[in-house]
């Protein structure tokens, strides 16, 4: 596994599909979701989780960035997190896809038990094809994505193909 180190806290985390750039897609949006996680081997389950995505005939995977470790926030004394971005493509419409994705958390583990607890496997939807989505549970672009060096970071290492 190549690492960087970027100061005392942060680690750019360099995996074969992470960061990538993959095919053309015929789907029809371009969603930008940030990947994160702090329980078990978190780098691995990236990398099933975008063997997945490939699999998956809802959506086309474009690009991805490398991973940062970087450490947590909100609740203190947890495990440092692991964060990257990538870029999908998808059909869905912003709801359907919201909730593709819920499914997906669970899948991969994820167990809701407080805010910013521990968690297997958060996916966030960053930016949707441009678009603002303004309903009770769904807020895109992502309030914080700008706050954040976790998001930050990744998003400008993302691999040349999912810039566009
Ligand atoms: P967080 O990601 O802030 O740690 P959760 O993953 O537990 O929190 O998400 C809580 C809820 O946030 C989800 O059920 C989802 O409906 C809502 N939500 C609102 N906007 C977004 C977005 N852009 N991406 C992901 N979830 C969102
Ligand atoms: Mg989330």
């Amino acid at each position: 596994m190549l690492r960087r180190r970027l100061d005392d806290e942060l680690t750019l985390i360099r995996r074969p599909r992470f960061p990538a750039g993959f095919g053309a897609s015929a789907h029809r949006y371009r969603v930008t979701v940030g990947i994160g996680g702090n329980l078990g081997d978190v780098v691995r389950r990236f990398e099933r989780l975008l063997v997945f995505f490939r699999r998956d005939p809802r959506v086309d995977v474009a690009a991805t960035a490398p991973i940062l470790k970087n450490p947590p926030f909100g609740f203190a004394e947890q495990a440092d997190f692991f964060n990257s971005v990538i870029v999908l493509r998808t059909s869905l419409q912003p709801r359907a896809f919201m909730r593709y994705l819920l499914r997906v958390e669970r899948r991969f583990g994820r167990v809701r038990s407080f805010p910013n607890a521990p968690r297997t496997l958060d996916l966030d939807i960053l930016f949707f094809d441009g678009r603002q989505v303004r309903l009770p549970d769904l807020t895109v672009p992502h309030p914080h994505w700008s706050e954040r060096e976790s998001v930050v970071i990744p998003l400008s290492l993302l691999s040349a193909g999912g810039r566009r």
